[in-house]
């Protein structure tokens, strides 16, 4: 295994300054041992009163406020300078403290750099508008920053959900609080302190540790926070959407997903199975927008059933730091236990387990928070396994007959996060994709991500998009302006 823990230090960014939150202290796990990794003093409710206050004051300090795009512009690629320099320090942060792959946290990491690059770029290229002219006047709309947005964030990729909101907020001129995960804070308090280290000015960026309850909410409730853009599960975002109600403020909401996976008769069927696997069991079904429900035309059920079991009964379950580890451990035992609840309650409810199904047997995994893939068929879509989301290593597969059964069975859920569609027939795959109730629909393949390309959900999945052109205007207000071009006084006055 590669790379000892480096610990960092017990401190909280308010507003520029380094400092012991005055929260209590919380243990941050080693989700692969069961070790505490580190005590971290977590911040409060008056953190937050101090760092939104400072955050307003940056905001409006000349110095930020009238920057010029290209100039705001050098202070994103300055950062993302930095995150390249210490990417393999934080790549190996993030493996201890979520537990994941140290492949997937390279490319998180890798990802949160390009997030920078790709903002700075569209902030440098974005034009604001000449209106068409109505009258004797020019009108122009431009683009103004909110103020403080507050960022909450998962613990599922923290490094790249930072810098998809921290990257878009910045560039369009605003100062950012974010609360991580109260499991994993570590590589968000590593990541400010390579901001701040890169010169961003002081009191631009805060980053609270701590219980959603109470800094989350804080934030959230905060009449000085101007927006609030929130990534995870439904029933939290539920909760933020109401308070935004009561402020009447903008909020981006990214959640929950159950996103169906769907195998046409024609398919290439290794393609199909490494992909469906992939969108599964990569970063062990901790991903909103893992494929959890597998839909396979009934005629090559049974073969395509029995392929993608055998292969999946092979993956390699071990330590993130292990090389050649594919499934690595859940983020917390408690996770864990909840998704081995919802096995049981899918054998409960009449399903058959056809691989996976329990803790690994490997005294060696003994201690963390380890779950076996698993694959589970024989249940209807409106079981509350086909329904709800687990959030962990379990796909379950349905057989379909028809295009008609097929859409209505994977649109019933209160989700739309994402689908895959797998095909040999690209007609048949656009008809599909564009009657799928889902924010992002991949054909041949699965689990792709690009900045440059929207991403929200429908239904409960979410409000409003990131990334892409459009990311930095949900970080702005809209402003017109006119420009009277008349020589003579208004005649009404006469
Ligand atoms: P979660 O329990 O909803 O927590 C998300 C964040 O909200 C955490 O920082 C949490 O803090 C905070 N929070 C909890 N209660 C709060 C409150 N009352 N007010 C304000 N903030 C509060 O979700 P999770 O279990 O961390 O993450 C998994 C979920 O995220 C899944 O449903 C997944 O699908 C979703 N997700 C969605 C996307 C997407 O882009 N659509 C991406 C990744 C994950 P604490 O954890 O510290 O309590």
């Amino acid at each position: 295994m590669s790379g000892e823990f480096e610990s960092v230090p017990d401190e909280i960014l308010i507003g520029g300054c380094w400092k012991r939150g005055t929260g209590p202290a919380g243990e941050v796990i080693d989700p692969g041992t069961g070790a505490v990794l580190q005590v971290m003093t977590q911040a409060t409710a008056d953190d937050v009163d101090t760092a939104v206050a400072l955050g307003a004051a940056a905001v409006a300090d000349p110095a930020w406020r009238d920057l010029l795009p290209h100039q705001r512009a050098r202070y994103l690629h300055r950062i993302a300078d930095a995150i390249e320099r210490s990417a393999e320090r934080l790549a190996l942060l993030q493996s201890y403290n979520t537990g994941k792959t140290l492949a997937e946290t390279r490319g998180l990491v890798a990802s949160a750099a390009g997030t920078f690059r790709y903002f700075a770029a569209v902030l440098e290229t974005a034009d604001e508008d000449l209106t068409t002219q109505r009258g004797n006047y020019l009108t122009m709309s431009v683009r103004e920053p909110i103020g403080v947005v507050g960022a909450i964030a998962p613990w599922n990729s923290p490094v790249a959900s930072d810098a998809q909101k921290i990257a878009p907020a910045l560039a369009a001129g605003n100062a950012v609080v974010l609360k991580p995960a109260e499991w994993t804070p570590l590589v968000s308090l590593a990541l400010a302190r390579i901001i701040d280290e890169a010169g961003l000015p002081s009191g631009l960026l805060s980053v609270l540790p701590g219980r959603g309850s109470v800094v989350g909410d804080a934030i959230v409730n905060h009449p000085g926070i101007g927006k609030v853009t929130f990534t995870g599960g439904t029933r939290t975002g539920r909760m933020v959407a109401h308070a935004a109600a009561e402020k009447l403020m903008p909020v981006s909401l990214e959640l929950g997903g159950k996103s169906p996976t769907i195998v046409l008769a024609d398919a290439d069927v290794e393609q199909a199975v490494s992909g469906i696997m992939y969108g599964i069991f990569s970063s062990t079904g901790q991903s909103c927008i893992a494929g959890s429900r597998l839909f396979v035309d009934r005629r090559i059920y049974g073969d395509f059933l029995a392929r993608l079991v055998e292969k999946t009964a092979r993956l390699r379950v071990g330590p993130g730091r292990e090389p050649g580890t594919q499934v690595a451990p859940m983020v917390h035992a408690e996770h864990r236990d909840s998704v081995a609840r919802y096995v049981d309650l899918a054998r409960a409810e009449g399903g058959r387990i056809l691989c996976g199904g329990g803790i690994p047997d490997d005294d060696r995994l003994r201690d963390g928070a380890y779950y076996l893939p698993t694959v589970i068929d024989g249940l209807t879509n409106d079981s509350r396994t086909c329904q709800e989301e687990i959030f962990g290593p379990v796909l379950v597969a349905l057989p379909f007959d028809g295009e008609d059964d097929l859409l209505a069975q994977a649109n019933d859920s209160v989700f739309g996060l994402a689908a895959g569609i797998w095909t040999a027939d690209y007609r048949r795959a656009w008809r599909l994709a564009r009657r799928l109730q889902a924010g992002t629909v991949w054909i041949n393949t699965y689990k792709q991500f690009s900045i440059s390309t929207p991403f929200g959900g429908v239904k409960e999945s979410g409000l409003g998009v990131e990334k892409g052109r459009a990311g930095i205007a949900a970080y702005s207000r809209q402003k017109s302006i006119y420009l009277g071009l008349d020589d003579q006084p208004n005649p009404w006055a006469d």
